[in-house]
């Protein structure tokens, strides 16, 4: 049948440097790949998985084999079906809308954009449980019970945007603006890197005393001194800047479409363009990046058709990470007295993301946290995978309020979500073998 063609395959290469290298020498080749969650079965070894289309994988194999990448194996990525979601719900109140929709999940096929809407919209008590119990086995199906956990340094707040929501913007007055430099950075770096974290994030405001020469010399540091893989979260800048920290080293990247709506986003971005930003996001991907987008749930004006656009577009960009975070008011900023994001419409988005992309990573996230001391366990059991530490000195932390009264999400705190969650900490992650945490 058509329908049951496997039109990907998902490598796994023998650790995550071979995986790099090997993904790399693909696309140089000229071959279409994404980097993806590892299936469930091989979640401990590396990961990350590189998917190819069906029609390049023996190009593909062999290609790795000329180049010594070793390999673990290599998996059809089958249609997810997810067989008897509609057959426990009989006794259920489920209005026909709903269940059309969980029989569409339950048949692996493709939901559409009214499909999405009808999921974003259910209400009864019922239906969010079956929406939220379906991203969760789509999520555990897929890549397993690990999550990942990653550590996160904001290294600078000055910013030269505007944008409303934003409590570092740049013309926000009460704020003691931070600079970390290099070594410092450095310090922070190592002390992660110990506790046994694979992946940096390095988050900052638009800072441009952070050129390229500085940035590519961190990068290059980080990676000569850990070998850790590292996510840039720095904003918008041109193909050759995002080219030039690919080369030197850096392998994610997140910057957040935040709305698909045009004109919210003009709303809220005073000083970007939505073209552009899009072209951000397809020059990362170009280039080869694990492309890291999101949205923020209850902008003002924002309707759930408009949440449900946004899914959709991470799809169809191929987006492989996706943040998911409420709007809370920040001080100081144009939005401060507008009511906060909904946490039940953030966690139906991310269940709702999981059953759409699928095989793509959800942290749940800080946004989250900050709102819902349960918010983090709570997008884990819809759908989430990934849990962002962080890491920023103490002395820093509090000025990097992108909205106030934002939550510290340490190891204790993500110890605590993987545990409520019944979820399994990541064997690299040395200090999950704590006396106190049994995730073995
Ligand atoms: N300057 C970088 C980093 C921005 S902060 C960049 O532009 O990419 C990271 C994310 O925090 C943003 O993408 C946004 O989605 C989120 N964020 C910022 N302010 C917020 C607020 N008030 N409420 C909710 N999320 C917010």
């Amino acid at each position: 049948m058509e329908k049951n063609k496997i039109k990907h395959y998902l490598i796994m290469a023998a650790s995550t440097n071979h995986m790099l290298r090997g993904d790399q020498l693909l696309k140089n080749e000229g071959l279409t790949t994404s980097l993806v969650p590892a299936p469930s079965e091989y979640g401990s070894v590396c990961a990350i998985a590189i998917k190819v289309k069906t029609i390049d994988l023996e190009k593909a194999e062999m290609i790795l084999k000329e180049s010594d990448i070793k390999l673990q194996g290599i998996y059809p990525e089958k249609i997810k079906k997810l067989s008897g979601l509609v057959e426990k719900l009989e006794q259920s109140i489920i209005s026909d809308d709903f269940l059309k929709v969980l029989k569409k999940i339950e048949e692996g096929e493709e939901l559409s954009f009214e499909d999405i809407v009808t999921l974003l919209k259910s209400e009864r008590r019922a239906e969010k449980d079956a929406l939220f119990s379906a991203a969760d086995r789509m999520r555990r199906e897929i890549i397993g019970d690990v999550v990942d956990v990653r550590g996160a340094i904001e290294f600078s707040n000055i910013c030269r945007k505007d944008c409303k929501y934003c409590g570092v913007r740049k013309s926000l007055k009460d704020l003691e603006r931070y600079r970390m430099n290099e070594d410092e950075i450095m310090e922070v770096v190592h002390q992660i890197h110990n506790i046994g974290l694979q992946t940096v994030i390095l988050q900052s405001g638009e800072d441009l005393w952070w050129t390229p020469e500085r940035i590519v010399s961190l990068i290059k540091r980080v990676k000569r001194e850990t070998g850790m893989r590292i996510t840039l979260s720095i904003g918008e800048r041109s193909k050759e800047e995002y080219a030039l920290y690919k080369k030197s080293g850096a392998d994610n990247f997140l910057l957040k479409i935040e709305s698909t709506n045009k004109e919210i986003f003009k709303f809220i971005h005073p000083d970007d363009d939505y073209e552009r930003r899009v072209k951000c996001s397809n020059d990362l991907r170009e280039l080869g990046y694990l492309n890291g987008s999101g949205n923020i749930i209850g902008l003002p004006g924002q309707t759930v058709e408009d949440i449900a656009k946004d899914i959709l577009f991470f799809k169809e960009m191929g987006i492989n990470m996706i943040g998911i975070g409420p709007f809370l008011p920040a001080k100081g900023t144009p939005f401060e007295k507008y009511p906060p994001g909904s946490v039940e419409m953030t966690l139906k988005a991310v269940a709702v993301t999981r059953i759409v992309c699928k095989r793509v990573f959800i942290p749940a996230t800080t946004a989250l946290a900050s709102i819902d001391k349960d918010g983090q366990t709570k997008a884990l059991k819809a759908g989430a995978n990934t849990i962002m530490l962080i890491n920023t000195p103490t002395k820093y932390r509090e000025n990097y309020q992108i909205y106030s009264e934002k939550n510290m999400v340490d190891l204790k705190s993500a110890d605590k979500a993987i545990k409520e969650a019944e979820r399994k900490f990541p064997p690299y992650l040395r200090l999950g073998g704590r006396k106190d945490a049994k995730h073995t």
